[in-house]
């Protein structure tokens, strides 16, 4: 389509005279009508109404209340309040939660792979009960043979203790093997 320079109808490319004034002359009609660009503020109660910094703060404030915040944070995500833009920021939000939960769980599954494969090279184990066992021929197992937890984490306590007294050195074997003796004999 072209449009005649004279009375501005739109006629076929292919006709010598504009069909309404018989004009010659004709000018490109434009391909993408020109768009005008509007810059304007939504309004107030539109659903793209702006979230101003005060209801970004609020919004914030209130996902940081255990339980209800979270529960907040899904209703928005889902599309539970007015504005598309505080929805985006609830979905944006969600989205990190699940990232950092699954990070944490992946570090946290790493740790204890690494833990128990450590563990397992110097013949420790986690029993059912939730305690350590000990292969009883692992050299920590001679060594710790017949302990019980307790008496194990006071044996930590008092090396912590020796270690303080040596003035931060690390207490050698035969420091321990006393320590431990003397925690049998109390027995
Ligand atoms: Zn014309």
């Amino acid at each position: 389509m072209k449009i005649c320079k004279q009375c501005h109808v739109e006629v076929e490319d292919d006709v010598k005279f504009c069909t309404s004034c018989g004009g010659t002359e004709f000018e490109r009609k434009p391909l993408i009508p020109s768009k005008k660009i509007v810059d304007e503020q939504p309004e107030k109660n539109s659903k793209y109404a702006i979230v101003s910094t005060w209801e970004f703060l609020g919004a914030m404030l209130l996902m940081c209340i255990p339980v209800l915040g979270w529960i907040l944070l899904l209703v928005w995500a889902l599309g539970g309040c007015r504005k598309i833009n505080k929805r985006n920021f609830a979905r944006a939000s969600v989205i990190l939660i699940v990232i950092g939960l699954l990070v944490s769980f992946a570090i946290g599954l790493v740790a204890k792979v690494v833990v128990t494969k450590v563990m397992e090279e110097n013949g420790i184990r986690i029993s059912e009960t939730g305690g350590f066992e000990f292969d009883e021929d692992s050299e920590i197992g001679q060594m710790l043979e017949g302990f019980t937890g307790n008496e194990l984490q006071e044996l930590m306590d008092m090396m912590e203790d020796l270690k303080e007294l040596n003035g931060g050195e690390e207490i050698n074997s035969e420091q321990l093997q006393q320590m431990m003796e003397s925690l049998r004999n109390s027995q």
